[in-house]
């Protein structure tokens, strides 16, 4: 099959591609950022169930189509997923909704926790650079080298010079991962301090969700003011043609996770690929078969 898939498929209930809507554009405001808004979606919550099913498969299949060009020696290219936001935020449920629908054949996921000692005794490029996906792979950073300018900036962990440099190192970094034929898709996530409090509160309801309870989260939020600032220097300093930030509202976890859905689809389509041609004669092997 020789299908391009740089045809327009983007579902009704999206007025636009949600980039359009969602890249960080110079002069947004963090602090601004209305957290349960749905830009460009038309649709509501209702509807979020089938399209999300129904925009899975697609998502599977382009995954499918990129791993098969790689096993094949015909494409190298990869696509990262950075996902960096505030406890509760709603990374996991990303993972799970959004990236599990893919084959874990083709995923490489790793989360960035505080770094281990062995992590610390590096550069602090280092552990990401080993979580690089391989070709044909969609790479998923639950929290990523962001926090290096993020949690770090916030509670000083190195000195003002040292985090300061980083954002230069981190855009020249990420230039030459998108030269080695990587797309990255970079998503900032904002929940509002009044939904992430519900969401803790239900952890501390349900002993489903203790697991996910962890009391310093109370210490961050209570520096949100200094993580807004925080992250409006991360978006600003590091959004690039080469590789943009992306705000996505995150209050309607059903919102997030088909605006995230497009914009990795909108992603693997850039990538204008189609199906591996064979490397052997299909009427002679069709012939083999039928005698064999
Ligand atoms: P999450 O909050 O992402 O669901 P969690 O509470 O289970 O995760 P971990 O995944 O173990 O915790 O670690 C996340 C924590 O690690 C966050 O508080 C984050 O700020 C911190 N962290 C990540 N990277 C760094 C870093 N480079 N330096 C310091 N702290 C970091």
């Amino acid at each position: 099959m020789t299908e391009r898939v740089t045809d327009r498929d983007l579902p009704a209930l999206w007025t636009h591609e949600p980039h359009t809507h969602l890249a960080f554009r110079p002069g947004d405001q963090v602090s601004r950022i209305d957290t349960n808004s749905t830009p460009g979606f038309r649709g509501n919550k209702s509807d979020a169930p089938t399209l999300q099913t129904e925009r899975n498969l697609r998502l599977a299949s382009l995954q499918e189509m990129l791993y098969a060009r790689s096993k094949s020696g015909d494409d190298n290219r990869s696509v990262l997923l950075i996902l960096q936001g505030m406890d509760t935020a709603g990374k996991g449920g990303i993972v799970k909704h959004v990236v599990g629908a893919a084959n874990p054949q083709g995923v490489r996921y790793t989360s960035f926790g505080k770094p281990t000692e062995e992590e610390r005794a590096h550069h602090y490029l280092w552990r990401i650079r080993n979580a690089l996906p391989p070709g044909g792979h969609i790479g998923v950073f639950d929290r990523s080298h962001y926090e290096d300018v993020l949690v770090v900036r916030v509670h000083n962990l190195v000195p003002p010079d040292v985090w300061g440099a980083r954002y230069d190192e981190i855009n020249a970094f990420e230039r030459e991962l998108v030269d080695g034929g990587t797309t990255l898709v970079k998503v900032a996530m904002f929940v509002s301090l009044a939904e992430q409090k519900a969401r803790l509160a239900e952890r501390l309801e349900r002993p489903d969700k203790y697991w996910k309870y962890n009391p310093a989260d109370i210490d961050e939020r209570l520096l949100w003011p200094k993580y807004q600032e925080a992250y409006q220097v991360m978006l600003e300093k590091t959004s690039t043609d080469y590789a943009p930030w992306h705000i996505v509202p995150c209050d309607k976890k059903w919102y997030s996770r088909l605006a995230i859905t497009e914009l990795l689809i909108e992603a693997l389509k850039g990538l204008n690929m189609s199906w591996p041609p064979p490397d052997f004669d299909v009427k002679t092997e069709k012939k083999r078969l039928a005698e064999a």
